[in-house]
């Protein structure tokens, strides 16, 4: 793998990470065993930040496709976050507590519980949705159509793009009793669109209060260089 982005979960800044420039290291393990073929990558990345260099270790486990001699990574199947446990990301603002709380879980559970996880997800973005936006309570579809046209066409987009994706959408109509299958990537598709909606809604509107803040204190000191003696 050549250069990749890849953001650090201690000093929270996105860093671009290179097997060449020895910030990263990755061991494809494969072998035969009773599930058929399957692909471990580890994941080893030391942070290049020069006050940070933290390392952090993960494995995923992928079907690994084979055609005549050569083989590839198929299907995502887990993925565990060894180093640090959690692969959840702190944000520079204030995020009302019932979201962090279960976002925070739901990255926790990702590798243990796909199902829980993927739940926990789905409560964190109507929490969102309600804080953030007022909605007013339904199914997290009805939640999400409710800001159609008023959020940003690219958040937009993202939120569509998770939707449409597998089965996530109808598991959004509504949680019924029946127990429903969750696939493993559905809580990782789900918990990325949390952290996106996060930043483009509460650091956005965090950082556009400073940027009218400081607009605001110019014009005050400019009012007064103008005010005659
Ligand atoms: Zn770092």
């Amino acid at each position: 793998m050549s250069e990749y982005l890849w953001h650090c979960p201690f000093c929270n800044t996105d860093q671009t990470v290179s097997e060449a420039g020895r910030h990263a290291v990755f061991a494809d393990l494969s072998i035969e065993n009773a599930e058929g073929p399957r692909r471990l990558v580890v994941k080893y990345v030391v942070c290049p930040n020069p006050r940070c260099r933290e390392f952090s270790l993960s494995a995923s486990l992928h079907t690994l496709e084979i055609v005549g001699n050569r083989s590839y990574t198929g299907k995502h199947l887990k993925s565990w976050n060894l180093v640090p446990p959690s692969r959840a990301r702190s944000f520079p603002v204030s995020v009302p507590e019932a979201v962090l709380e279960d976002y925070r879980e739901a990255c926790l559970l990702q590798g243990l519980s796909a199902k829980t996880a993927a739940a926990l997800a789905r409560r964190c973005l109507s929490s969102m949705l309600r804080d953030f936006w007022r909605v007013q309570p339904g199914s997290l579809s009805d939640e999400l159509r409710q800001v159609k046209g008023t959020v940003d066409p690219l958040t937009w987009e993202a939120i569509e793009s998770v939707r449409n994706t597998g089965r996530i959408g109808a598991r959004m109509e509504g949680e019924s009793a029946e127990v429903r299958e969750t696939e493993e990537g559905e809580a990782q598709l789900l918990i990325g669109l949390i952290e996106t909606l996060i930043v483009d809604w509460y650091v956005a509107r965090e950082e556009r209060r400073k940027r009218l803040e400081e607009i605001r204190q110019i014009a005050g000191k400019g009012l007064q260089n103008a005010r005659p003696e």
